[in-house]
């Protein structure tokens, strides 16, 4: 059992809830406010986002961005732990739930640095690269449609300086990953990326058994 992460009963995830994050109040409000969405499991869990708050502050990030907005928990958080003069490009085709988060960026105090680009996060990453943002990114959070993730990953390996940090969600796929049975696009797409990303010399990497998996590739 040693090899193991320790498995997670309902009562050590709300104790590690409850003593290992701290979670400001507009926070915790937008993700109970997410949870009466049929989608809630698209959002993060609450130390995950703790984890991606201390690697804000550990890496000293000032420009980030993320791919996949949805409710707005992540840029929260993550923009909650950015210097006063930081920004996150928030990526997104959904008006209908980023405007859920913007409420609580507001309540937040965060909302100047989130800058919520409504449309295909391709478009998005493809324009900043054509005006000159290459190597211009501290952190990127990869968390959208998986279909695209190599798409998102190679944009986002472009976008971020030498030494920045991108992290990948989704990456266990509720455990599709190790099951023969499942063959759909998207399962493939992730067991695709984590094969290309093991092997990518261009990055550190570390593959997380946090939420549903968390790859962190620091570019070198
Ligand atoms: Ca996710």
């Amino acid at each position: 059992m040693s090899r193991r992460t320790l498995k997670l009963t309902d009562a050590l995830v709300d104790y590690v809830h409850a003593q290992g994050v701290r979670e400001s109040a507009a926070a915790r409000a937008l993700r109970a406010e997410t949870a009466k969405l049929p989608w809630a499991g698209m959002q993060i869990s609450p130390e995950q986002g703790a984890l991606m708050q201390m690697l804000i502050r550990l890496t000293g990030a000032r420009r980030t961005i993320e791919v996949g907005t949805f409710t707005g928990y992540s840029a929260l958080v993550v923009a909650e732990a950015l210097p006063a003069d930081g920004k996150l490009i928030a990526c997104d085709v959904s008006d209908e739930w980023t405007a859920i988060g913007r409420k609580f960026w507001h309540e937040a105090g965060v909302a100047d640095k989130i800058d919520l680009r409504l449309a295909p996060a391709v478009e998005t990453l493809d324009a900043l690269l054509a005006t000159g943002a290459a190597g211009t990114f501290d952190f990127a959070f990869i968390d959208a449609d998986k279909h695209n993730y190599d798409t998102y990953y190679e944009r986002a390996l472009e976008l971020v300086a030498a030494g920045g940090l991108i992290g990948i969600d989704n990456v266990l796929w509720g455990g599709a990953v190790v099951d023969p049975a499942r063959t759909d696009d998207d399962t493939a797409a992730i067991r695709a990326l984590n094969a290309k990303v093991k092997n990518d010399t261009r990055v550190d990497i570390v593959l997380l058994p946090i939420g549903d998996g968390l790859t962190l590739a620091r570019k070198r």
